[in-house]
């Protein structure tokens, strides 16, 4: 618990206008798109990069943990402050510093939203490829300690990929410039890969570099229907071994489409049954070769219905069905626990047949989503957390879809990352020595373990198999 004296000083050494102490500011850092739930004992919104070095440097003196936050859209518990402490909100670090066209990089502050920086750079005819579908809300820091990806990351890549360089304050409370920030320097070991995905563990990112390419001229985005999901699914291997290369191959299955239909989100040029979207981009030749070959694959692969964009706002309306499906389906039942599992697209039809056999072995709705293209699936189990059996029966089903994942050569997160909710299974993908030297990674960068505990490090539920589910993403 922290003293009223520490919280006094804090407000003198930053301003109080940049801390929050009441119950009812500070319930609002509490939790993240998980719904778990932790009250955090103060929280900082820092405006400048000597405002983390400092909050940091005090909490390291009285032994306090600090949890970095951006927009608090995390999928896996990140951003939950389980050991109290302070939550850094990086909110206010909001400032676009430069967008350069000559250098093809913008440097941007942590807390600056996805979108806002998307915007930004097509002002300057640039393009920021990395795309979640959170993109309204969560930041490039939250983006980079997640290392999220999108459904541009067929083509694109992720997050990671697009860092050229960071300014991050350590555990100790040093102010650390890598990549293009620490000005040309070539380091031996990769700081900001290292950064990226680290989910506040190991540093708080406080400015960022980011790679802007050239903005696609020309996109058509595609809508296919299909009566079977493994139809839907197969036809994503045809498609990615066709040597043709959309930047999104999205799957959103039936029970998707009508939870977005009965929330009235969207007007949709397509009937019932197992959607495809697929877009392609690039020259306008390009554009029209690249999409008549994608029909002709998908009319190989036994596509029911097809449709074609002619316009943006067409285009746009396709999107807004895209982005809708994750809180329509939050409608439909008071609990919806979400995984994010990955495999070879080449097993993507076994892993919604083995989806489809857990549904009926469990007895629960799950519907699934997500960016197929590059192997990756968010499985929903909507249920209802006041519910102990339905949870029960939830938590085997989720154990199940783990180990089907790992058996078919996968991993357990495609993107949300680890946080509290996969890190009771997080051995069985590591195995203990890969998980022993994570948490050396982590004791030599933060021996005191201040930074995030109670995640990745030492002290995370491991191995807890459905046990450690219990604190499983429910939104
Ligand atoms: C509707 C919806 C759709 C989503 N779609 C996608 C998707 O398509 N792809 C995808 O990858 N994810 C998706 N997500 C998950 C989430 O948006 C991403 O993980 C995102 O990167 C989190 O950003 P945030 O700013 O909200 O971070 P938070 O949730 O606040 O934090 C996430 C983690 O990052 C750490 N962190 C935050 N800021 C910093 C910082 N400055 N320095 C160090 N550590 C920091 C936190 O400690 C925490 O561990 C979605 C979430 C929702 C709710």
């Amino acid at each position: 618990m922290i003293s009223r004296a520490f919280v006094r000083e804090l407000k003198r050494a930053v301003g109080s206008d940049l801390i929050l102490d009441k119950v009812e500011d500070r319930t609002c850092y509490g939790f993240d798109a998980t719904g778990i739930f932790q009250l955090p004992d103060v929280v900082v919104c820092p405006t400048r990069p000597e405002h983390v070095v400092y909050v940091v440097r005090l909490a390291r003196r009285e032994g306090l943990p600090i949890t970095p936050r951006g927009a608090g859209t995390g999928y896996s518990g990140g951003a939950v402050p389980v050991r109290r402490g302070i939550v850094l909100a990086m909110e206010r670090m909001n400032r676009i510093e430069s967008v350069s066209r000559a250098d093809g990089v913008a440097v941007v502050e942590a807390g600056v939203v996805n979108g806002v920086l998307q915007q930004a750079a097509l002002r300057a005819g640039l393009f920021y490829p990395p795309d979640p579908a959170s993109c309204e809300f969560s930041t490039l820091g939250g983006n980079i300690a997640e290392c999220a990806g999108g459904p541009r990351a067929l083509k694109y890549g992720v997050t990671r990929d697009y860092v050229a360089g960071l300014e991050f304050v350590t555990p100790e409370g040093a102010l650390v410039r890598c990549g293009v920030l620490a000005e040309g320097s070539l380091a031996p070991y990769d700081l900001a890969g290292i950064l990226s995905a680290s989910e506040g563990t190991l540093g708080v990112i406080t400015r960022c570099a980011l790679r802007v390419i050239p903005e696609p001229p020309h996109y058509r985005t595609l809508l296919f229907s299909f009566s079977r999901l493994s139809e839907a699914a197969e036809a994503v291997v045809l498609l990615t071994s066709a040597n043709v290369v959309p930047s999104v191959v999205e799957l959103v299955d039936e029970s998707c489409l009508k939870a977005v239909r009965s929330a009235g989100t969207s007007d949709l040029p397509i009937g019932e049954g197992q959607l495809l979207l697929v877009e392609v981009d690039g020259e306008e030749e390009e554009v029209e070769d690249t999409a008549r070959r994608v029909e002709r694959v998908a009319e190989k692969a036994g596509c029911t219905g097809h449709w074609t964009s002619s316009s943006e706002s067409e285009r746009e309306n396709i999107w807004s069905m895209r982005r809708a499906i994750s809180p329509a389906l939050a409608k439909l039942s008071p609990t919806k626990v979400n995984e994010d599992v990955c495999v070879p697209r080449s097993q993507l039809s076994r892993l919604v047949g083995r989806i489809e056999s857990l549904s009926r072995e469990h007895d629960l709705l799950i519907p699934v989503f997500g960016h197929a293209g590059d192997g990756n699936l968010h499985v929903n189990f909507m249920v209802d957390r006041n519910k102990a059996e339905q949870m029960t029966r939830a938590e085997r089903a989720v154990e199940g879809l783990l180990r089907a994942t790992l058996d078919l050569g996968g991993t357990l997160s495609g993107e949300h990352g680890i946080g509290l909710s996969k890190a009771p299974f997080l051995e069985w993908e590591m195995g203990r020595s890969g998980l022993r030297l994570m948490h050396d990674v982590k004791g030599a960068v933060d021996p005191e373990n201040l930074l995030n505990p109670g995640k990745v490090g030492p002290d995370g539920a491991t191995g807890g198999g459905s046990e450690g589910a219990r604190t499983s993403k429910c939104s």
